[in-house]
Parts: C-alpha cells; structure tokens; sequence
C-alpha cells in the first residue's frame, strides 16, 4: 500500500533485540544483551547529581544548544583528558548516546554507494545503519589482538576496494570479540588512514572496564605522533556502560568541518540531546563520583569474567575455544563440535539460559560456531548455573 523509501522495504530489526522476548521466561539467565549490571548502578550519586541539577531548572528543562550544554561538555573534556585524549569542549559534540553519533556521521560522510570498511565481527546496530545508508560494506577481518590491519593494508595497496570513505573500529574491549588492537597496530592504522585519505571511526564505549594489564592510547590520541592522521579520527564515546545507558549520553570528537555538519543534521534529528539527563551527567561528572565508583563496576565485572571463564574451562572444556578479554563485557568463543550457535542457542533458551549467536555479528564469511557471552549483567551464582545449562544443552552430561 505505501512506497517506502528503498532502504525501509524490507528491514530487518536488530537481532539482539529480537531476542528480548525470552528474557521474559521466568528464570531465565541472559549471557544475551550488552546490558550493565543494574545492581551496579551509582543510585546514591545520580540521585545526589539529579537533585542539585533540578536547582538549575532553566539549564534543564529548557531546550539546550544543538551541540550539547556547556557544562556538560567541559566535564566530557576533562574525563577525555584523565583518559589520556585530551580534547577542548569545542571538539566534542554531545550525542543522544553514541549509536546517535555513528548514525549523524553516516549522514554527513555516506552516500549510497559509498565503500565503507568494517571490523568482522562486529557490533549489530553499526551493520543496520550502514545497511540503511545504503552503504558498500567491506569486511576487515579481526583476531585476539584486534583489526587484522595487514589484511586491510593489502586490501587497499592491491586496489581491491574503491577508496573507502570510512573504517569503523571497536579497538578496545571490542564488541563483540572482546579484543584489544595492539599498539603496533594502532600506529599502522592510523598511517594507512593518513596515506588512503579515510577516516578512522573508532569507537570507545567499554575503554576505562580494564581488569587487567596496562591501558593503551586511544586512535585519538595516537593520532598526535603520525603526521597527517589526526585530522581522519572520528572518536565516539559514552556514559551507558561506565555510568548508565539511561542517560543517553554519548560524545563525539572530530575534525571542526565534520563536527559543524553533525550538529545541523542533529538538528533535524533530535534539536537537542536531553538537557535534563546531560545536566544530571555533568554535575555527576564534576563531583567526582565517576571516579569514586567506577573501581566498584570494574572489580564487579573482572570478578563475573573470571567466573564465567573459569566455569566455561571446568563445564565446556574442549567443547568450547575463547580467549580471556582484558577488560570490557563480552567473551566470544567458538563451539568446537561441528554445532551451529543458532541450534545450540534454541536448546539453551529451553533451559533458561541465552546468548548471542555469532551469526547476529557478522555481514558475510559467518562463524556459525561463534556466540557472544555478556558476563555484565547475570549475578556470580547465575553465571555459574548459566553455564551448567548450556553444557546440559550441549548434552555434554
Ligand atoms: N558502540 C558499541 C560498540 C556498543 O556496544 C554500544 C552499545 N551496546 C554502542 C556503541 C551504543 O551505546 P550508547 O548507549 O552510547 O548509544
């Protein structure tokens, strides 16, 4: 009856979400979503936050400038600086969470048509948008230590693509892979950026849930120390899963002639991310209380990775490959019996246990055997018995 636009025929909705219904089953333990643990949630400091930014009633429940408050942006510079990326407020846009941001950078920069390079797997919602720009996906591989950057080097030296508009990358505690990209690396992406004229889309939601080893330098800031690249990182980042994803804020840092082209597409978009919960962000930024309890959110989750790895060794075994992540909240693993994830995942939801198939991460060369465990939200005691289900389900006992 309607003619839709070409992109909207027939769309397909994020398979994660699809799978939110079973989370309804009584009993039910979820390896499934990206959700932060709720019990980990700093109550006390947002209701602290929240109260005082209600003093300010004409900062908050008025509309605020397009590009986000002020005082929430100098905060967002300064933990930008204690991460080690320093930024001006300037620099930063304020998005309505980071998938905002990715979403206004495609309508800036792609076309339909345009290539544009992506990590594989990877994270679901960022395949639906450049599925919906109508854009040409080409695949990067990864590995344990994040983007395979010599396969995307010989892609681009061999002209096996058409010059890509973009890159988009997760490179630290990926989603879902959970790796981290290797300094040598990050250096070698960032000189194929500067050489090939693309941009560097790197994605940091999970950087500061570091459980062990020492932190590596942002793209972003890398970016300082290899001529001509700086100018080719796009840096987006995020409240959600450090302090909560209710907030529904996110940041992006880019070059000022994308930035000015981002702000007037969020003008049609959203005319402001919410002033109210970027108020409550800002003076929970500027009392401190991120610092305060981000070690309670990272010991919380250092201890469910162990658990669930420890219990993935004693009750899968063999029957199960993955590597430990250093930090963040996914562990990617791959069944190592022949099974496809899809059949293994329907015979885990019939014993109350649920995961993510690898299938929902990837655009073509799918790993049937790969899933996404989250080890975020379930409780200790949950993830042990999360595990002895899905090794019933694999009718291992
Ligand atoms: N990027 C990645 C890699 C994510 O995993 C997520 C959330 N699952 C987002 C972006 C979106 O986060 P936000 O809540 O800031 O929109």
């Amino acid at each position: 009856m309607f003619t839709f636009n070409p992109a909207f025929e027939a769309p397909t909705g994020s398979p994660i979400r699809e799978l939110f219904k079973y989370l309804a089953q009584p009993g039910m333990i979820s390896f499934a979503g990206g959700y932060p643990a709720s019990d980990l949630f700093d109550r006390e400091g947002l209701d602290a936050a929240a109260a005082r930014a209600s003093q300010q009633s004409t900062l908050c429940l008025q509309y605020g400038p397009t590009d986000g408050l002020a005082v929430l942006k100098e905060q967002l510079a300064q933990l930008m600086t204690r991460r080690g990326t320093p930024c001006a407020p300037q620099a930063l846009l304020v998005t309505t969470g980071s998938q905002q941001g990715f979403d206004l950078l495609l309508r800036v920069m792609v076309a339909p048509g345009d290539v544009v390079l992506v990590e594989q797997p990877a994270y679901p919602a960022t395949l639906q948008a450049l599925k919906l720009q109508q854009a040409d996906v080409v695949t990067v591989p990864v590995d344990q230590n994040g983007l395979d950057v010599a396969a995307l080097a010989a892609l681009l030296e061999a002209g096996l693509v058409r010059p890509p508009k973009l890159l988009y990358t997760v490179p630290t505690f990926a989603n879902p892979t959970g790796a981290t990209l290797s300094l040598e690396r990050r250096m070698a992406l960032l000189k194929l950026a500067a050489r090939h004229h693309f941009l560097i889309v790197e994605d940091d939601p999970y950087g500061d849930l570091r459980f062990s080893g020492t932190a590596l330098p942002s793209l972003l800031a890398l970016s300082d120390q290899v001529p001509g690249s700086r100018d080719w990182v796009v840096h987006f980042s995020s409240l959600s899963k450090i302090v909560a994803p209710g907030l529904r804020v996110g940041w992006m840092v880019a070059h000022a002639e994308i930035l000015r082209r981002c702000v007037v597409a969020k003008q049609t978009v959203d005319l402001c991310s919410s002033p109210w919960t970027q108020a409550i962000a800002a003076e929970y930024l500027a009392s401190g209380a991120l610092e305060r309890h981000l070690p309670r959110i990272v010991d919380a989750y250092a201890v469910k990775c162990r658990t669930l790895c420890d219990a993935l060794d004693e009750h899968l075994g063999d029957a199960i490959a993955f590597h430990r992540p250093a930090g963040g909240m996914f562990v990617w693993a791959q069944l190592t019996g022949g099974e496809n994830a899809s059949d293994t995942l329907r015979a885990c939801i019939e014993r109350n246990v649920m995961f993510v198939p690898g299938v929902a991460f990837y655009k073509d060369n799918i790993d049937l055997a790969a899933l996404r465990l989250s080890f975020a939200a379930p409780g200790v005691a949950e993830i042990e018995t999360g595990v002895q289900r899905m090794k019933q389900a694999l009718a291992l006992v």
